[in-house]
């Protein structure tokens, strides 16, 4: 049975906390700061707020303000600037080149930016599909709901996939449901629902 092979994007396979999300953060902070004419103090803590609540910025700002998610995240994403950011490594290529079976990017990040930063890369390529927030009717992972419906558009099962993550909290909701799991990361450590742990997505390996 051939594997599917499910990428996170940011801090697994390149990294985005150096540069990229600081960004990201800056941009979503002015962006809430401005729409709700508040100063950039209290949008920071409304944004801190709708992070315990919410999980993310952009699923408070709806529930709340109506605001339209297109709008948010272009504004919030400038492609053109952070895919300046990226990093290109050849052994990403070859480690991605070498893995048997079906390959897709499951993101909580906007479509626009995700396929920037994987051109970037230059690893367009070895993917058949890029799932965003947009996908899943921006609830990101590790909601159930997120990864019912990449499945779901896949047409496969849960145990035929691997997901290969930076994040714990998505990690456990991939293993509650049957996935296997690899933590790609040198900061977090494996726990129960970890199945490998890697420090880096190049160390990534044909997974039996
Ligand atoms: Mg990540």
């Amino acid at each position: 049975m051939s594997k599917i092979w499910i990428f996170d994007l940011d801090d697994t396979l390149h990294d985005a906390s150096s540069k990229i999300f600081p960004r990201i953060n800056q941009s979503m902070t002015a962006y809430v700061s401005e729409k709700l004419n508040i100063s950039q103090d209290a949008a920071h803590d409304l944004r801190d707020q709708y992070w315990k609540v919410y999980g993310a910025t952009l699923k408070g700002l709806i529930e709340n303000y109506g605001v339209e998610p297109k709008e948010f995240l272009m504004k919030t994403h400038d492609a053109e600037e952070l895919s300046g950011f990226v990093k290109q490594s050849h052994n990403l290529k070859n480690t991605l080149k070498k893995l048997k079976g079906k390959k897709i990017v499951f993101t909580n990040a906007p479509l626009h930016y995700a396929v920037a930063i994987i051109k970037s890369l230059k690893i367009q390529k070895y993917f058949s599909a890029v799932y965003s927030i947009e996908s899943t009717n921006y609830n990101p992972k590790p909601s159930l709901y997120a990864f019912r419906k990449i499945l779901r558009h896949l047409g496969k099962k849960a145990h035929q996939c691997v997901m290969v993550e930076d994040d714990l909290a998505n990690l456990k909701t991939a293993h509650k449901i049957g996935m296997k799991t690899v933590l790609v990361s040198k900061k977090n450590k494996k726990t129960v629902f970890i199945n490998k742990r890697i420090t880096k997505i190049t160390q990534l390996k044909q997974y039996n």
